[in-house]
């Protein structure tokens, strides 16, 4: 009786270790398992290079422009004629020069449609606009 008494709060003490290690190391799996979808990219958000938030087009806000946005989706501000706007060309959501500047640095995609933004597309769209 003393015997089987005494080991009652080891077992379950030993279940309960093995119970939270089991736990914990398919928790980190599964989360290592979320970072990289199945074609490889990365699913965390990384922040943009300045080289290519600096090639991102720049637009000089004029009130006949045909913008898809006529505010800023960050700050809510309507654009006044004169503004330095930035165009994402993945979905042509246009923001404030300075607003999207601070975002890319944290982010890499619209704040406003969460499209990620791909080189490719900025090359494609500066050619476009040359010819
Ligand atoms: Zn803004
Ligand atoms: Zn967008």
């Amino acid at each position: 009786m003393g015997n089987s008494d005494l080991l009652k709060p080891i077992l379950i003490l030993y279940v309960g270790t093995i119970g939270i290690g089991v736990f914990l190391i398919s928790h980190f799996y599964i989360s290592v398992w979320n970072i990289v979808s199945e074609d490889g990219h990365f699913l965390v958000d990384l922040p943009a290079s300045e080289e290519l938030i600096n090639k991102l087009p720049v637009i000089i806000y004029e009130p006949y422009l045909n913008l898809w946005n006529k505010s800023c989706p960050i700050c809510l501000v309507e654009y006044e004629a004169g503004d330095s706007l930035k165009n994402l060309p993945g979905c042509n959501h246009t923001f404030h020069n300075v607003c999207i500047d601070e975002w890319l640095k944290r982010k890499w995609n619209c704040p406003f449609c969460w499209v990620d933004i791909w080189e490719e597309d900025v090359d494609n769209y500066l050619k476009l606009t040359d010819e």
